[in-house]
């Protein structure tokens, strides 16, 4: 197949791009370099230094002898966008392009503003290029767990059936998420779902889990195919956050009591899980949901689970939770839909968490102490 990655200079879309090209698939590769801007405004940078998008994309041709097609361009053009489209004429694209960060869209007005703008418009511009240049190319797009919020019933792929009244109907699964971030998920969505209702356009929503870890068998071929590994308080995910903080000697710190449950998964299931919903594309005018995770976990089971599999003392710190979530909240999310298409998921061992140990250790000088701490707060509406 033909597949467009977009943000595939990103996290999960440069080690995607490679194991789709490693699967057999003809890669196109698509970035703003946004997500580097953001580096240099907060001052911070992977853990692990990468590779320039071009030097990536030349390594893997050595490694590998497949070459990815480059474009260098911002979704919120639109010309740009229908351009890119109408040039690799993809049978699928895989849409990972956004502003990821909860922290980053609850900075203040300016940056709340910045994540809307920058999502909403982006995929409304691929979803126009799409029904522009062929309404068969299958989108493949990256939601998020959070767009579910914490709801006291179980969470269902995407739809759910409800009697009001005597009446039964199919409707999206009401949301509740809990950011300015995870909102534009949820306007992404609306806006995908009436795409294929109206233009009978086919999309997949991946509602993603929060992902750990940083290593696949392609990027681990070579140290220029590394992918980012973030640690800041912004941008890292908090299984990682954690391997951090114990490597470094520091407390781990747990936001609040800790029993907020959250949905995870490897950065392996991940790409496995963009290759399985492009191979097995929906159905024209299909708006199909899947939740993307595989295991569930309490932030406090984290923690105790990176301080127990650290070989030395490491304590857990309580911090006043800088965010505004529920704790001790029902949490059971069905997640079938992949598992179905032949998803064979890498849950969380010690022999993972341990691999992370020796990659901190080797880059620990890059380690900016006060990117750890969380400095964004969500009550109050800051003015930017
Ligand atoms: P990332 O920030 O590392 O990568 C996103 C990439 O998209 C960046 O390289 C950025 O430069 C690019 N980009 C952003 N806006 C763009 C635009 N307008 N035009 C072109 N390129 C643009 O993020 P990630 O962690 O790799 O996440 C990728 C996707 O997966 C996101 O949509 C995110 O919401 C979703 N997701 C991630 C996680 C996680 O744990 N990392 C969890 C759930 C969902």
């Amino acid at each position: 197949m033909r597949i467009l990655v977009l943000g595939a200079d990103g996290y999960l879309g440069w080690p995607t791009a490679l194991h789709l090209s490693a699967a057999g698939h003809e890669v196109g590769v698509l970035d703003n370099f946004a997500r580097r801007a953001y580096d240099e405004e907060l001052g911070v940078e992977s853990l692990v230094p990468i590779e320039s998008f071009e030097t990536r994309i030349e390594a893997w041709r050595e490694v590998s002898g497949k070459t990815l097609t480059p474009y260098v361009g911002d979704l919120t053009d639109p010309e740009f966008t229908t351009a890119a489209v109408r040039g690799f004429r993809p049978d699928a694209i895989v849409h990972f392009a956004e502003q990821r960060a909860a922290p980053y869209s609850m900075i203040d007005q300016a940056h709340a503003v910045y994540t809307q703008t920058n999502n909403v418009v982006g995929t409304l511009n691929l979803l126009y290029a799409i029904a522009e240049v062929d309404p068969d190319i299958h989108l493949v797009k990256l939601g998020t767990m959070g767009e579910y919020g914490t709801p006291n019933i179980d969470i269902e792929e995407g739809w759910l059936e409800i009697t009001h009244k005597g009446r039964t109907d199919r409707v999206l699964y009401p949301k509740k998420p809990g950011s300015f971030y995870h909102l534009s998920k949820v306007h992404d969505s609306h806006n995908i779902e009436f795409a294929c209702r109206i233009w009978g356009l086919r999309a997949t929503d991946l509602n993603q889990g929060v992902v750990y870890g940083q290593q696949t068998e392609q990027t681990d071929r070579d140290p220029r195919l590394a992918t980012r590994f973030d640690y800041d308080a912004v941008f890292g995910t908090v299984l990682n956050r954690f391997v951090i903080q114990a490597v470094l000697g520091r407390p781990l710190t747990v936001y609040g009591d800790g029993s907020q449950t959250r949905g995870m998964l490897e950065i392996r299931d991940t790409v496995e899980c963009i290759r399985l919903a492009c191979e097995n594309p929906a159905e024209p005018g299909e708006f199909r949901v899947f939740n993307q995770m595989t295991e569930s976990f309490r932030l406090e089971e984290l923690a105790k689970t990176v301080a127990e599999a650290f070989p030395g003392d490491v304590e857990i710190e309580h911090l006043e939770n800088p965010r505004v979530e529920q704790s001790e909240h029902y949490y059971n999310v069905v997640h079938t839909g992949l598992p179905g298409l032949g998803l064979r998921p890498h849950l969380l061992s010690n022999t993972l968490i341990e691999s992370l140990f020796p990659i901190v250790e080797a880059n620990s000088e890059r380690v900016q102490d006060g990117a750890l701490l969380p400095s964004v707060r969500w009550r109050g509406a800051l003015r930017g």
